[in-house]
């Protein structure tokens, strides 16, 4: 599971739900005892079995937001450990601007959303920006099913990327502020399309050689055998030494593995070793999946919807350091790749 956001964030549950992955294509490959054992449970769960729902992909995207099926909620219920999610229905100028943000998505990604994603859900309360999830069919081809939180739509993206870059840093005192400015012309569910998807892209087209760890086992790949990732990861989270910078090993997100470990004071320090770095964001420098996606989002975000991206670094709203990530020559050579989705 890739789900990248907010408070608990993407990688607890995105390692919980990737353990699933992992275990139906060791069933489908493998066939070890412990993986048979395992399968078996997984063919017993009905959220990751593309029968359980009434796929059909001749429909439109905007089509698929319904409501979330039972089974599947009380999954996700179980996974977070919260019994008061609930389904949430859109109100018609919310299902309005999802369509609208569906349409502004990269041919390639409505493309394969058209073949691949079963069904869009919204949930509310909920943890997090949403999710995107793996389900497979017999033979072991991946869908996917997303879920929001509507939260996103009343945030707008620049505050929801601030709120991300910000949870990098302990506050020292020092009076400095992050803020990341990508305008406020869309909502924070333009983030998470872009972002989500662009896992979802990369599950099924391989763009980065596995997109969770735990299927590295199962990969046929590796950094030398793809484009986007060659020369500039060695491993799933090791950059080439030319890619690495000081202090990347010490970014966290949203409080996990005991981050922040960043002082706010040392921001430009980072900013400016990151600024020679070839990722488009300290999100993106983490493994090649989120390079991939992050750099997607930026080209899209920059280059097709035009909207500023800019990392700030202030005191009292006086700016002490800004940097526009899109426009240094380390990453307008890595938005080449995405080329051929439009
Ligand atoms: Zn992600």
């Amino acid at each position: 599971m890739m789900c990248c956001m907010q408070r608990r964030n993407g990688h607890y549950r995105h390692l919980v739900l990737c353990g699933w992955a992992f275990i139906a294509l060791a069933f489908l490959f493998c066939a070890s005892r412990v993986a048979q054992e395992n399968a078996e449970a997984l063919k017993n769960n009905p959220a990751r079995k593309l029968e359980s729902y009434h796929f059909n992909a001749s429909t439109q995207l905007i089509d698929r937001l319904k409501p979330i099926p039972s089974f599947l909620l009380e999954e996700i219920k179980k996974m977070d450990g919260r019994d008061d999610y609930r389904n949430y229905t859109f109100s018609p100028e919310e299902k309005k601007e999802l369509a609208h943000y569906l349409e502004l998505l990269p041919p390639r990604y409505k493309d394969v959303m058209r073949k691949r994603l079963i069904g869009i859900y919204a949930v509310s309360p909920f943890m997090g920006a949403g999710l995107t999830d793996w389900v497979m069919d017999a033979k072991g081809e991946v869908y996917a099913i997303m879920v929001i939180n509507p939260g996103v739509m009343k945030k707008n993206i620049s505050e929801w990327l601030t709120y991300r870059e910000k949870s990098c840093f302990n506050d020292d005192g020092s009076g400095l502020e992050v803020r990341v400015d990508v305008g406020v012309r869309y909502s924070a569910l333009m983030y998470f399309l872009l972002h989500e998807t662009a896992h979802v892209v990369d599950y099924v087209e391989y763009h980065t050689p596995y997109v969770e760890l735990s299927l590295k086992a199962v990969s046929a790949y590796s950094a030398r055998d793809k484009l986007f990732v060659r020369g500039i990861w060695d491993e799933y989270a090791k950059p080439d030494r030319d890619a690495d910078f000081p202090l990347r090993s010490e970014i966290t997100f949203y409080g996990l593995s005991n981050g922040p470990k960043i002082p706010l004071s040392k921001a430009k320090e980072l900013y400016n070793a990151f600024s020679k770095s070839p990722f488009v964001s300290l999100y993106a420098s983490q493994n090649w999946a989120e390079d991939f996606a992050e750099t997607a989002m930026v080209y899209h975000i920059t280059r097709k919807l035009h909207q500023p991206y800019r990392i700030l670094v202030h005191r009292k709203g006086k700016i002490l350091y800004q940097y526009y990530p899109d426009k240094s020559e380390k990453k307008e050579q890595r938005f080449k790749y995405f080329a051929s989705f439009y």
